[in-house]
Parts: structure tokens; C-alpha cells; sequence
């Protein structure tokens, strides 16, 4: 059957005129690889960057540089993480959903791209109109940690420090709408003190204040706390989970510490510029899953307090569905509490 010309571009008309039968055919399968649907066959040319909204070093960024390095593995294409950091993870957001939809540039985000449209009145992208969803990755508990002089050793002496000097305390956070910011708010409205919140670009930079003794306390995900914890370099008050975690069996939760029903747990989606073709999403997403099931992944991860999230949710409606419930859960939380970020 003789192909149609009827779609090819207006520049290559006259060409294929003049072209036998056996070379437009030629000519048609060529183009086609050059249109989103045959990209499938070649994608990914290139390295693929993957956006990290916080800062190097930190708890998300090892989270996707371990992912990054199984996937380039899995994939035979380099995996790039980028870290672009700034007010709460938002500035990179903006960045992906305003970057090529070709494929090549994709965001891991954790909490924030939920909590960010109660928190900013302004936002410069929507997370439920912005983008392509491509699965959800891992579960990360978070701890309750101070510097290792701080005054109270226990979560009951910190209760009783906290409610007794609160105007001399400081808490570290990654910015507002990092969920440091959002486990240091739940902290402060459970107890009904004020502190002194400092933002960092990242907790990374801001367990390095910690350890170095110029801010007091941190809640922060076991990704970037566990070592340090067990090398007893940091103190610790408890995990912010319902049930104590299998990488730090001996440390309380803080509910048991009389925080009751206190939980933070962050999770993790990956998210592509929206257009982004459905064969890259697809493609992307199929080396991310196969990516987590690396047992280096899988390994790293667990000694870092991490639980891989239910293959249900590493699909793009699986992350989508949960976003939209997240968004809904915390903007009436954070409206009734006031805070805006902006
Ligand atoms: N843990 C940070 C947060 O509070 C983010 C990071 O640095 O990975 O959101």
C-alpha cells in the first residue's frame, strides 16, 4: 500500500514527489522516529536530568542519587541528578514544569509539591495541572534530632526544656514547604511553644549547623539522620512514625514519648514537565521501578530507615491519586494554622 504524504511536513513535500516507492517508505519511517509516537524505539539519545529541589548531601538527594546511579544502570543512559534548590522546594518545580517536555528532564519531589498550595499564595506551577506523573518511590520516616550538647537527652526533659526556654531555642528546617518545615510546625502546635525556625537550603547544610553546634534541633528524614544517630554524634527523641523502624529498633516513637498519634512519613513521587510524551513516561517509569527492585537500591535504603512504597503506587495514576489526597489532607491543616510562606 502506498504511504500517505497527507502528514509529513510541508518541507520534505516536494522531495518525496519525486521519490520512488520503495524510498518514501524509507523516508516515512525515518520521520517517524523524530514524532513522540516512534520515539519509544530510541528514547532515551541522551543523559536524563533529574531534579532535586534540595540541597546536595541532603535526605532527598541520596535518595535520587542512589536511584539515579540503579536506574543508569538498568537504563545504559546516565541518569544526572541537578539540585536546585530554594524556597521550599518550589523554585525547582517552576523549573521542571516550565522545562522541554521532551522527556529529558524529570523532578523528584517529596511532601512539599502537596503542602506548597496552602503554604505559597503565589506559586509558580501547579502541582495538579503542571505536569505528567510518573510513579511514587520510597517511604521515609523522619527523627527528632538536637545537637549533641543540647540540655535534654530524653523526649520528656525536651517537653519540659522546650515548654520552660522555648524563646532560646532554634529549629532548623530546609525552607518553608520542606517537610522539616512541616514536622517542626505539627512539633511546635503539639506542644504550644514558638521557636525560632532557621532555614537552610536543604537539611543536608542544616544537620552540617547541627553537628557543628550552631542550631539546636532538626526533624529530619532517617536518610540523612540514621548514621549519625547510631554514631551518636546527634541526639535523638524518636522517630515520627506509628510504629518504631526496623534501621533504629531501640529509639522510641514520638508518640510513645507523648507526642500521641505524631507522624510525619515522607513520600516520594517523580514528576515530567506536562506534554512530555507518553512513550518517555512510560519508559522512564519502567526503569524507575525496575530501578527500585536493584538490591543495591534496596539495601542502601533499608539501612537508611527506608520502606519501598506498594507497587500499586509506582504507577502515574497511583501518584496522582495520592497527591490530589495529600493536597486535600494539608491545605485545610495549614490554613487553620496561618502559615503562609509567602
Ligand atoms: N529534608 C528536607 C526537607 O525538609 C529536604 C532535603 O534536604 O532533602 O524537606
Amino acid at each position: 500500500m502506498k504511504p500517505s504524504t497527507r502528514f509529513l511536513p510541508l518541507i520534505f513535500t516536494s522531495t518525496v514527489k519525486r521519490l520512488t516507492e520503495g524510498s518514501l517508505v524509507a523516508l516515512t519511517v525515518t520521520l517517524g522516529l523524530l514524532t513522540g509516537s516512534a520515539s519509544a524505539q530510541t528514547y532515551p539519545t541522551k543523559p536524563i536530568t533529574l531534579v532535586v529541589p534540595f540541597a546536595a548531601g541532603g535526605p532527598t538527594d541520596i535518595v535520587a542519587r542512589t536511584l539515579a546511579a540503579s536506574m543508569t544502570k538498568v537504563m545504559g543512559q546516565t541518569v544526572v541528578v541537578e539540585n536546585k534548590t530554594g524556597a521550599g522546594g518550589t523554585i525547582a518545580s517552576a523549573y521542571v514544569a516550565k522545562a522541554p517536555a521532551d522527556g529529558y528532564t524529570f523532578l523528584i519531589h517529596h511532601n512539599g509539591m502537596a503542602t506548597a498550595p496552602a503554604l505559597y499564595r503565589k506559586l509558580n506551577s501547579n502541582p495538579l495541572t503542571d505536569f505528567e506523573y510518573v510513579s511514587q518511590a520510597v517511604d521515609v520516616p523522619m527523627t527528632l534530632i538536637a545537637r549533641k550538647d543540647f540540655p535534654a537527652s530524653n523526649m520528656s526533659e525536651l517537653i519540659t526544656y522546650l515548654k520552660a526556654n522555648s524563646s532560646k531555642v532554634n529549629l532548623a528546617n530546609a525552607g518553608l514547604g520542606a517537610v522539616s518545615h512541616l514536622c517542626g510546625m505539627l512539633l511546635q502546635q503539639a506542644l504550644g511553644v514558638d521557636l525560632t525556625t532557621v532555614p537552610f537550603q536543604g537539611t543536608g547544610p542544616a544537620l552540617n549547623a547541627l553537628l557543628g553546634g550552631q542550631v539546636d534541633l532538626l526533624c529530619d528524614q532517617t536518610t540523612n539522620t540514621v548514621p549519625h544517630i547510631k554514631a551518636g554524634t546527634v541526639k535523638m527523641y524518636g522517630v515520627t512514625t506509628k510504629q518504631r523502624i526496623k534501621a533504629l529498633p531501640d529509639q522510641p516513637t514520638l508518640s510513645e514519648g507523648g507526642l500521641k498519634d505524631f507522624e510525619v512519613v515522607v513520600w516520594h513521587g517523580v514528576y515530567a514537565p506536562k506534554g512530555t510524551p507518553a512513550a518517555a513516561i512510560e519508559k522512564f517509569g519502567s526503569v524507575l521501578r525496575a530501578g527500585m527492585k536493584d538490591p543495591n537500591f534496596v539495601s542502601r535504603m533499608a539501612d537508611l530507615g527506608a520502606e519501598m512504597t506498594p507497587d500499586a503506587k509506582q504507577t502515574p495514576e497511583g501518584l496522582r491519586t495520592w497527591l490530589n489526597s495529600e493536597v486535600n489532607k494539608w491545605g485545610p491543616i495549614i490554613r487553620k494554622a496561618g502559615v503562609y510562606a509567602d
